[in-house]
């Protein structure tokens, strides 16, 4: 059996009033999203449990079929897993965004996706002029960067995600409990620093937003996760994504990543590039995993049409292209789902149970209907602890 599984990353949303009271998935033109729905079945999956902050690395590990109640320490962990960087049990690791300030409330968690180049040049100077024992600063993809802690302090910290603290004033969400004085002169230092940086000159002169600082968050420890192939007999998997904490769990559960040239986080993705390549792995490996997180960055930014396009580029350009190649095959299984709701209306990531469509061999019909939130919520399938949903589409029916 080949197992294709596509992630539109934050694609799930609530009614919006300039759509007439639709979400942008039943605003959207997704005709092989709908087939899926219509000859296999759809519903809903708790991707993140109440307790927990909903974010894709909560979300994406549950619906890879690893409860994040038990698994999960941390959104930074996953990325450093990504990065390779070796970690000791005792060792902390803590998300480093480049982050938009001005007058004192968060303007933008992503510093206008400010490019790598850029970024590791702003995270390098701050390293050279902050050395703290046992800090280490690792950059990742745009924003994403990392800093690894090797030190003594024992941390118990309690810090804000950026994208979930738009438009408020910064001082409210400031890192606190043990250690935190640590993070906020990393943070103070870094916003005198990068205050008239060449970089942010240049990005302020084109009208793009200035990384006025970095923003420390997502802290935790190494995790510990029995491979994919030992849980669920799937002997190979592959991962594409331009997300790090993504490739972070592909290495973790013991699976390739693959790379797709022009693959970013936003709407100027290479869709069709991440399409051909997942189909065409699908000849390499058992199960091929493919994410696409221009949806939730669109959400973020309150950006509906972009949302929705994003939506409608994953369908056409992936989710079709995918669906033709698994026909060839005698048997196979597909699953779409967002990892979570973005809504537009908070430009933050949401709670509601994530609507996803399934089809294959013996995937037996259930109610024909488009693929969205409201008919995947109407249907019997209600799968109330998300990390149950891999094994039903692993396994259901076989
Ligand atoms: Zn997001």
């Amino acid at each position: 059996m080949k197992y294709a599984i596509i992630i539109p990353d934050g694609a799930a949303d609530e009614p919006i009033a300039e759509l007439g009271g639709k979400t942008p998935l039943e605003a959207a033109n997704i005709p092989n999203m709908d087939r899926i729905a219509m000859e296999g079945r759809q519903g809903t999956a708790q991707t993140v449990p109440r307790s927990m902050e909903s974010g894709s690395d909560v979300a994406i590990m549950s619906l890879l079929g690893y409860d994040p109640m038990a698994y999960h320490t941390g959104r930074a962990p996953l990325e450093a897993a990504a990065q390779n960087i070796p970690l000791e049990p005792s060792d902390w690791v803590l998300r480093c965004n480049l982050v938009t300030v001005i007058d004192g409330i968060m303007k933008d968690h992503s510093a206008g996706g400010i490019t790598n180049a850029e970024a590791r040049t702003l995270i390098e100077d701050l390293a050279r002029d902050l050395p703290l024992d046992g800090f280490e600063f690792h950059c990742g993809v745009s924003y994403r960067n990392l800093l690894v802690y090797r030190g003594h302090e024992q941390f118990d910290l309690t810090t804000a995600p950026p994208h979930d603290i738009p438009e408020q004033p910064i001082s409210r969400h400031l890192p606190r409990g043990k250690g935190s004085e640590l993070l906020r002169r990393i943070m103070e230092r870094s916003a005198e620093l990068f205050a008239a940086h060449e970089i942010n000159e240049a990005r302020r002169s084109t009208n793009l937003n200035a990384a006025t600082q970095v923003w420390l968050w997502g802290q935790g420890h190494a995790p510990s996760l029995p491979r994919f192939a030992e849980r669920f007999g799937i002997k190979s998997g592959c991962m594409i994504t331009a997300v790090d904490l993504l490739r972070g769990l592909a290495v973790l559960l013991g699976w390739d990543t693959k790379e797709v040239a022009g693959m970013t986080s936003f709407h100027d993705t290479n869709y069709a590039g991440q399409g051909q390549m997942t189909a065409a792995m699908l000849d390499q490996y058992d199960l091929v995993f493919s994410h696409v997180e221009a949806p939730d960055e669109a959400s973020h930014q309150a950006d509906f049409k972009t949302k929705i396009e994003a939506i409608e580029h994953i369908d056409k350009f992936i989710v079709g292209p995918v669906l033709e190649k698994l026909r060839t095959f005698p048997q196979w299984r597909i699953l779409v789902m967002p990892d979570h709701a973005t809504n537009i209306s908070t430009r933050k990531h949401g709670y509601a149970p994530t609507p996803f469509a399934m089809a294959g061999t013996r995937v037996r019909g259930l109610v024909p209907a488009a693929y969205n939130e409201r008919n995947a919520s109407a249907s019997d399938l209600q799968i109330r602890r998300g990390h149950e949903l891999m094994e039903y589409f692993l396994r259901s029916g076989t």
